[in-house]
């Protein structure tokens, strides 16, 4: 069996790094092409034998099967570009897209295969299909409020996954998110609006995700939750991903699509 060539971006970040070295778990990928942005230090790097660290985008997609984004909204955005161009499946696990580029990267899908996921863990995506669930069968009497912990490095707020877990709610309940969701609170905000969802974000320390949900109902309360210990499932999770993309037509895919909780 001939492995198949993976192009890693931002591979010299926290999500790089585990991804470049799990694609060892993988006898049928490996690492083709270790990409960076122009001027880190570490480019030049050997991460794998004959594979060193470049910054050469163009030349990199030309040679790979298939590319696993974890980078900045930017740049991610300018590579699904060029891996569009050149025919090359995506995974693309950034966060903090806004919703023009969001739009772009679904344009984009009608060229090639896109997995985007604001989580490749398989656990949060069942979380996922928990909530979406709890707000179709807990209905009006429960108000939902999500609160997400993570690493004091973290640029974006709240988490992709929180803003997921969200959607999924307003799914689960048939309402939209726009006029659902409070991202902040201050001051005199009045009585609560029936039928939002609360979104709040805390920061500190190392910790790479905590998400809580809270349904809270009258003198009772159902509350879901993830803990992440390790960056690793986000890594397997995208691997799987990458597998699995090389296997489909063009389209715009999400985790859940990858474990089978929505037909592709
Ligand atoms: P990080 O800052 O440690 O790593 C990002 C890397 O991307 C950096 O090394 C940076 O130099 C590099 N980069 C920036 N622009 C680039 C470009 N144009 N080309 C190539 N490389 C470029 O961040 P991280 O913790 O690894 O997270 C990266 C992204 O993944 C964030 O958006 C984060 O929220 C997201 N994330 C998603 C999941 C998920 O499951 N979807 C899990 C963890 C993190």
């Amino acid at each position: 069996m001939s492995r198949r060539r993976v192009l890693v971006a931002g591979a010299a970040g926290r999500m790089g790094e585990r991804l470049c070295a799990l694609l060892a778990e993988h006898p049928e990928l490996e690492l083709g092409t270790a990409l960076e942005r122009p001027g880190h230090a570490a480019l030049g790097r050997e991460l794998a034998p004959g594979v060193r660290l470049t910054e050469s985008a163009v030349d990199a997609m030309a040679s790979v099967a298939v590319a696993i984004v974890f980078a900045n909204p930017a740049g991610s955005l300018e590579l699904t570009r060029l891996a569009a161009k050149q025919g090359v499946p995506c995974v693309i696990g950034t966060t903090g897209f806004r919703p023009d580029e969001k739009k772009e990267i679904e344009a984009l899908a009608s060229r090639i295969p896109i997995v985007l996921a604001a989580n490749f863990s398989v656990a949060v995506n069942v979380f996922f299909h928990l909530a979406r669930e709890a707000g179709r069968l807990l209905g009006d009497g429960f108000d939902a409020e999500i609160v997400e912990l993570h690493h004091a490095a973290k640029i974006d707020a709240p988490s992709g996954t929180a803003l997921r877990i969200a959607e999924a709610i307003a799914e689960g309940r048939g309402t939209g998110r726009d006029r659902s969701f409070v991202l902040a609170r201050e001051g005199e905000t009045g009585a609560r609006p029936a039928g939002s969802i609360g979104v709040l974000a805390l920061r500190g320390g190392d910790n790479p995700g905590e998400h809580t949900a809270l349904f809270l109902g009258h003198g009772e309360r159902l509350e879901l939750i993830h803990r992440s210990a390790t960056r690793d499932h986000f890594a397997r999770g995208a691997l799987r991903a990458a597998t699995w993309v090389l296997q489909h037509p063009p389209g715009l895919y999400d985790m859940e699509h990858v474990i089978g909780l929505r037909p592709a």
